[in-house]
């Protein structure tokens, strides 16, 4: 796999509050997603990636783990948690030496004392889950159709070999989430949102994010609504089942994911 080198790693995030800090360890992703995905085209706006077949074949960062042994020290008693990571995916799928280099710093960050929150539409390994218990495991899905999957996800893990891997983090006692993010609109896809939510039914945690950046979306009469009706629809079913819910139409709306409208939110400065 290339690599590039950087000159820093770690930095503070304004998405997931205080003390709230994340990494990009690998530049570009395997996943291709087509909503399209946001990360790309910040990447792209800000000349990080010159083209979508470019952001498809990922580079890690070289020296990534240096720069974390660099960095954390200074972190240890300000950083709540560092996030794996808003523009790339912590174990993309069938991407060995992604994931070692996860692993890696997962361990190194760890060795802190500061837990590790990841994301992924690939697989949480095993290795992962030997981990400290306060690290936390989230999957994204916003579709458990597999001919969404096809279109609009080619690269990412099948659903069921995603949802069971966290399925596994959770039996494991770690806390997990699933970012319903970014959720599309029924011009874009046809789907009854209980569908996703009663797959992932064992989690603890359901994040919904509306889809921001893709024209389509407003296309759809009434989208503003769509949302909110979909939001309330989520919100009480996570309620129902002893779920904590965020996003659209939560008493307290907070920045998830892809909401990052700052670039900083995504790769740091
Ligand atoms: S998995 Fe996430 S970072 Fe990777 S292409 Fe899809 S949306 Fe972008």
């Amino acid at each position: 796999m290339d690599t590039v080198t950087r000159k820093s790693l770690i930095y503070r995030t304004g998405i997931g509050g205080k003390g709230a800090y994340a990494a990009t360890h690998v530049v570009g992703c395997s996943h291709g997603c087509r909503f399209p995905c946001y990360a790309f085209l910040m990447m792209q706006r800000f000349g990080k990636v010159a083209s979508y077949e470019e952001w498809c074949r990922p580079r890690l960062v070289a020296n990534a783990l240096q720069l974390a042994q660099k960095e954390l020290p200074r972190l240890r008693d300000k950083a709540r948690s560092v996030h794996l990571s808003f523009a790339t995916d912590a174990f993309m799928y069938q991407q060995p030496e992604v994931t070692a280099l996860t692993l890696q710093l997962m361990r190194l960050i760890n060795s802190y004392d500061i837990p590790v929150h990841t994301l992924t539409k690939g697989v949480i390994p095993e290795e992962a889950l030997q981990l400290s218990r306060a690290n936390q495991f989230g999957i994204t899905l916003v579709s458990v159709d597999e001919n969404f999957w096809t279109r609009y996800e080619p690269g990412t893990a099948p659903y069921p070999e995603r949802i069971a891997a966290l399925c596994r983090a959770h039996d494991r006692g770690f806390h997990s989430f699933v970012n319903m993010e970014p959720y599309p609109t029924p011009n874009i896809w046809q789907q009854d949102v209980l569908r996703v939510l009663e797959a992932v039914d064992f989690v603890d945690e359901v994040r919904l994010g509306q889809l921001n950046y893709n024209d389509t979306v407003k296309q759809y009469p009434g989208w503003k609504a769509f949302y909110r009706r979909t939001g309330v629809i989520a919100r009480d079913w996570c309620t129902e089942h002893g779920i904590a819910y965020e996003g659209i139409a939560a008493a307290e709306v907070r920045h998830v994911r892809h909401a990052a409208s700052d670039p900083r939110d995504l790769f740091g400065a």
